[in-house]
């Protein structure tokens, strides 16, 4: 559909790779411009040649305040939605395995870069009355057998900020939802090699765990979820997953 976001800024964390790349050419390919933010530099340049002036960005880790800072105001006053999608992996290390260092960069980046850039969008979104969050959760955030302990918590907090966020500011015109998307082929690195892994997570991966999605998939249930065609979701958390989540 095209126009959907005409006239419309989103800010799109992980925009240099994969799930977040796929969503930020869909917006503006809708009309949209978008305020991309990623730990690389190269990969920003390289998106922003392909997408052109309506593609503008930050480098840096959302991890930092000062970061989150910097990518809210570039966005501007006109700022309506946010994809906040950057995360990683937890090399499938289970809780008797997860050394502090993983279970801390995990959470910073998964959960707490998440809670930074709402706190740091809502004013903008409320003084002008409208706005849409999508945060991107997972299939761990549905189910314990998706990744190891650190990611898989991770992304069960990813659904309490969305629904939290959405019943505190659904009546000021702000909509906060959520994707759990299955297996997609991005660039996301995860080692596969642990006895935990082999031993209690492979014998549970089915057909639909290891089926890929494509981002460019992905990308068009975030910006369903993104733009005016869910109006009337709020706090859902949407899987997109092939099935996964039925069985
Ligand atoms: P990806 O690695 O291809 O892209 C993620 C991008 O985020 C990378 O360009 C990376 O540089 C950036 N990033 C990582 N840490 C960052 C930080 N601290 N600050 C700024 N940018 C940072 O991975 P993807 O698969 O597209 O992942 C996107 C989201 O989808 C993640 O939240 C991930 O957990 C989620 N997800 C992915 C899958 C999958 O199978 N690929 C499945 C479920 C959920």
């Amino acid at each position: 559909v095209p126009g959907r976001f005409a006239g419309r800024v989103v800010v799109v964390t992980g925009a240099g790779s994969g799930i977040g790349r796929a969503v930020a050419s869909r917006i503006v390919q809708e009309g949209g411009r978008v305020v991309g933010a990623d730990l690389s530099e190269e990969r920003l340049r390289t998106v922003a040649e392909e997408l052109g002036d309506a593609f503008t960005y930050v480098a840096g880790s959302v991890t930092e305040q000062e970061v989150v800072d910097r990518v809210i105001e570039a966005a501007g006053p006109d700022l309506w939605g946010l994809v906040n999608n950057a995360g990683i992996m937890d090399d499938f290390l289970s809780a008797g395995e997860v050394d502090d260092a993983t279970w801390e960069r995990v959470f910073a980046v998964n959960v707490t870069s998440m809670m930074r850039l709402i706190r740091a969008a809502l004013p903008l979104m409320l003084a002008a009355g409208a706005g849409s969050i999508v945060n991107t959760a997972s299939e761990a955030g549905l189910r314990g057998s998706a990744a190891g302990v650190a990611y898989t918590a991770s992304k069960h907090a990813v659904v309490g900020l969305t629904k939290s966020t959405a019943v505190f500011y659904r009546s000021k015109g702000i909509r906060c939802n959520a994707v759990a998307p299955g297996a997609v082929a991005t660039n996301i690195q995860t080692r596969m090699d642990t006895a935990s892994f082999t031993e209690v997570v492979a014998p549970l991966l089915g057909a639909f765990a290891l089926a890929t999605a494509t981002a460019e998939q992905l990308a068009a249930s975030i910006t369903w979820l993104l733009s005016d065609d869910s109006a009337n979701v709020n706090g859902a958390i949407l899987a997109s997953d092939g099935g996964w989540s039925a069985i």
